[in-house]
């Protein structure tokens, strides 16, 4: 098992992480421990937990469409139901969307109850459950209303990863060559780089350096005020294209929106001579390799600046981007309003 120190908890990564989280949840009396799950993770991931829990489960419906404020509800009105206390502890057993909704009620319940992180697909181990973001979208616009506040551990044990489906692991590699490219230390690119076709086998290895890259800078600027910005690498244009695919015929996971954003970013870069064409082609590459295989009908751009407009990140009236630059740093703040596609 290997241990990150994140802000005031520990994440915990190895399947033997399981031991921590039984000692965990002694403290807290049984008939206070809530579950959340959502249908597909009860189903495949629950039976793998290796706790006690006096049954008192919460089932949400599948989906990015169900991360709402409507959820939400129907989670607090269960916790109600179940009399959870102030001294209650919520476990989130998922993908982001059970991660970040059930953080955001456990955030928000009584004002607060603790709650463990058990993230369950690759991109909520390397990525959604390390630096405590939770929230909810509003109207379909991503994670407008949320929290910043901390589980009392993440527990990231890969071998929930065999019964995720293929596309959502392939999905979640997309953060891990985000963390690569964005990293000064480029061993995570290069480990990446040499994998021929993404197992569990071989991407396991690689989940505590990607997510100890994303902790590193979690711990340096927690509300991101300035450097944690670079984590949004890729989503200004991702984030838009995902909600854009969502009411299109063929809705695009995350990861494989972020994966798009992030080759549109870097050819924003070229375009305003941040980066040399040679830099950008080797990153484009390296993007390709996992995720050449994502296409998307003709991504109409007003639709698109619409949506980026109202990405909570902008500062102001004007979109804001995290473009690579060709010593390896990032700009965090270039503003634009331009045509891309
Ligand atoms: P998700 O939670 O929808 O999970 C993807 C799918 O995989 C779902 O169908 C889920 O039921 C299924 N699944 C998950 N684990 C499984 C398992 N082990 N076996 C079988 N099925 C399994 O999506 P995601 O890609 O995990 O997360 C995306 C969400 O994370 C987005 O809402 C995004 O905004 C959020 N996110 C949050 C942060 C943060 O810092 N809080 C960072 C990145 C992403």
């Amino acid at each position: 098992m290997k241990t990150l120190q994140s802000l005031d908890h520990l994440i915990y990564i190895g399947d033997e992480s399981f031991d921590k989280l039984k000692e965990l949840i002694k403290k807290y009396d049984g008939e206070q421990i809530v579950v959340i799950a959502d249908e597909n993770t009860r189903r495949d991931c629950l039976p793998l937990l290796p706790v006690e829990i006096a049954g008192k489960i919460i089932v949400v419906p599948v989906g990015e469409e169900h991360k709402n404020i409507f959820t939400a509800t129907e989670v607090w009105k269960q916790l109600l139901e179940y009399k959870i206390n102030r001294n209650g502890l919520i476990i989130n057993l998922g993908g982001g969307v059970v991660g970040d909704l059930g953080g955001f009620c456990a955030s928000t319940w009584k004002r607060g109850v603790d709650f463990i992180q058990i993230p369950t697909s690759l991109l909520a181990m390397v990525d959604a459950s390390c630096g405590g973001k939770t929230g909810v979208n509003l109207d379909g616009i991503k994670n407008q209303i949320g929290t910043f506040n901390t589980p009392q551990a993440v527990v990231v044990a890969p071998c929930f990863l065999k019964t995720l489906p293929q596309r959502e692991f392939l999905s979640g590699i997309a953060e891990m060559v985000k963390h690569a490219i964005i990293s000064e230390d480029k061993s995570l690119f290069q480990q990446l780089s040499a994998i021929e076709t993404p197992t569990v086998e071989n991407i396991a290895p690689l989940i505590e350096p990607a997510i100890a890259i994303k902790n590193d800078i979690v711990l340096q600027d927690p509300h991101e005020k300035n450097l944690r910005k670079i984590l949004n690498f890729g989503h200004t244009i991702g984030h838009a294209i995902e909600t854009w695919s969502h009411s299109s015929p063929t809705p695009l996971l995350h990861g494989e929106a972020v994966a798009l954003g992030m080759k549109y970013e870097i050819q924003l870069a070229q375009e305003k001579q941040l980066i040399s064409i040679t830099t950008a082609t080797r990153y484009i590459a390296f993007i390709q390799k996992f995720f050449g295989h994502i296409t998307t009908e003709p991504l109409p751009s007003q639709p698109l600046l619409n949506i980026m407009q109202h990405d909570k990140k902008n500062a102001s009236d004007s979109i804001s981007f995290v473009l690579p630059l060709e010593n390896g740093t990032f700009a965090l703040d270039v503003e634009g309003n331009e045509m891309f596609f």
